[in-house]
């Protein structure tokens, strides 16, 4: 047990606090607040302490009903400002999270549990470079020009979907719902956002923020659960795309959903992503080494709740005795506190759900017979924080075959296993149902090519990871998702090619 620190940051409710909560949210519809149609409100609990800071709309059809409806309202002129036009609106609302940097990312540690150097020094500044990037992207964009022959020409034009919804997850919420937003918006949609249940929050905190900066309708949030709003979301008969962030098992539904509509979908979904060690790196103790071993570690980062989380290592059998050993020193270090101290490097899991469903993966590690080297409890931080949803980084030998190496846990247990030659550790990384990322460290470039290309994922990082860039393409292979995020092409999945074929001829076609 881990004592907890004093934080430097106060939490909201507290005097002197950054954030001020609302102690409770409606929809956001058409520009306004706007009370839930069933009268529903649910609770929103802080997983820093387990207690409610807040209840939030539970939507339903009728809300979907009226965002869609309140969005299409807002399409007409929003699809027709120029590329110029968004891309300042989208430059203003960076401009104004970065003026209030500080506190979105107290509101998004609070909603979450992550610690505050994350959502201060990644999560919010990639949501804000994201706006900057997009704002960029769709102005360099252009349309292209074909000569079929001399007296016909084909142009092409990019033309916004219309409405869209999106759906996404808790892990990263307002870098998640900035992800899709940013594009969407750049190319002319107008969107309707559903936000985690278990993080409903701090994206109304964002939009508080920005909303005077949008004209009405153009961004609508409806709060609730799956079922109620998802769905609904994804099947309504007027949007022109559904993008969604979450599980591969509901990912399944949402294509059906789409199917009904006959509408495009981008799917990011799970992942169990291999962390891959060759033995070139243990070469000499040197910064690169050093270097590798917080690769080792990096497990930890948002508590293990990303999908593309280095969950399983794969550590070359050469050097595995001496590199495990030092990388269980470095995740024996990794400062478990109050996600609001800046020197804590990992929080709380984002709900007790979660928290429930790492412990029994835990459980089931140990009954599979795999090997715990170190962590594997419910950390108990003290205080207030007792009733917060900690879990100490855990770490399991073991083999690929088992549940752990297999199935996404969402938590800071890492499955490790060694491997015999270059074939080996390809066999073993790419022995999943998934594909969203992985890492290779090695000090060989033609290693790192080789695997790089060798890895069946979307994003393999090489002497890195966990670097997500606005202008790096990402998602998934196989089971871990359809489409790209990121990246200028994350455009034309917001966008539908509009041709204009004319005819300059002046004479008869002489067909009829
Ligand atoms: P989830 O699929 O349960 O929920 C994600 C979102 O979908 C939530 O907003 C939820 O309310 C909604 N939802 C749930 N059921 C629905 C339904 N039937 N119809 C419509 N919407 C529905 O996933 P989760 O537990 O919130 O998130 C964790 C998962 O997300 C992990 O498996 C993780 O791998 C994945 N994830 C993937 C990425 C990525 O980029 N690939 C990023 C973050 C998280």
């Amino acid at each position: 047990t881990i004592a907890p620190s004093p934080s430097t940051y106060a939490a909201p409710g507290e005097a002197g606090s950054l954030v001020e909560y609302r102690s409770r949210y409606d929809h956001f519809i058409g520009g306004e607040y706007v009370a839930p149609a069933g009268g529903q409100y649910f609770e929103n609990p802080t997983p820093v302490t387990g207690k409610v800071f807040c209840e939030v709309a539970r939507g339903d059809s009728t809300d979907v009903d009226r965002a869609v409806e309140a969005a299409w309202k807002a399409f007409p002129a929003w699809g027709r400002t120029s590329v110029a036009e968004r891309a300042t609106i989208l430059n203003r609302i960076a401009d104004r999270m970065e003026e209030h940097l500080e506190m979105l990312a107290v509101a998004e540690t609070w909603e979450n549990g992550k610690p505050i150097r994350e959502t201060l020094g990644a999560d919010i500044p990639l949501a804000i470079d994201h706006f900057r990037y997009f704002a960029g992207a769709i102005r360099a964009q252009e349309g292209s020009t074909g000569e079929i022959d001399h007296d016909t020409v084909a142009y092409h034009f990019h033309e916004p979907l219309g409405v869209v919804g999106q759906i996404i997850p808790w892990n990263f919420p307002i870098l998640m719902a900035v992800w899709k937003l940013a594009p969407a918006l750049a190319a002319g949609n107008c969107v309707v956002l559903k936000p985690a249940e278990q993080t409903p929050a701090s994206i109304h905190v964002l939009v508080e923020l920005i909303r005077d900066l949008l004209p009405a309708g153009v961004l609508n949030v409806v709060n609730g659960f799956g079922i109620e709003v998802g769905a609904p979301l994804a099947q309504h008969p007027d949007i022109r795309k559904v993008a969604f962030t979450g599980e591969t098992t509901t990912g399944r539904l949402i294509m059906q959903y789409a199917s009904q509509n006959l509408i495009p979908v981008t799917l990011e979904l799970g992942g169990k992503s291999p962390n891959v060690f060759f033995a070139d790196v243990a070469q000499e103790q040197d910064a690169f080494y050093d270097k590798a071993l917080e690769g080792f570690a990096f497990f930890n980062l948002n508590q293990g709740e990303v999908c593309t989380c280095p969950s399983r290592a794969l550590v070359a059998k050469e050097i595995y005795d001496g590199f495990v050993a030092d990388g269980l020193d470095r995740v024996r270090a990794v400062k478990q506190g109050h996600p609001l101290d800046p020197s804590t490097m990992i929080g709380a899991q984002a709900s007790n759900d979660q928290l429930e469903k790492i412990l029994s993966y835990i459980d089931i590690g140990k009954q599979e017979g795999a090997k715990l080297l170190t962590g594997g409890e419910r950390a108990d931080l003290g205080g207030e924080l007792s009733g917060g949803y900690y879990v100490t980084p855990t770490v399991f030998e073991g083999d690929n075959a088992m549940r752990i190496f297999q199935e996404e846990i969402f938590g800071p247990v890492l499955a490790l296993t060694s491997f015999s030659g270059y074939d080996d550790a390809i066999r073993i990384a790419n022995d999943t149902l998934y594909g969203l990322g992985a890492g290779v460290w090695s000090r060989e470039a033609t290693t790192l090519y080789r695997a790089g290309r060798d890895i069946q994922a979307g994003r393999v990082w090489s002497n890195t990871y966990h670097q997500y860039p606005a202008g790096a393409a990402f998602g998934g292979y196989k089971q871990s998702g359809i489409g790209r995020e990121n990246h200028k092409m994350m455009l034309e999945h917001y966008q539908q090619t509009k041709n204009l074929l004319v005819s300059y001829a002046e004479g008869p076609m002489g067909f009829f």
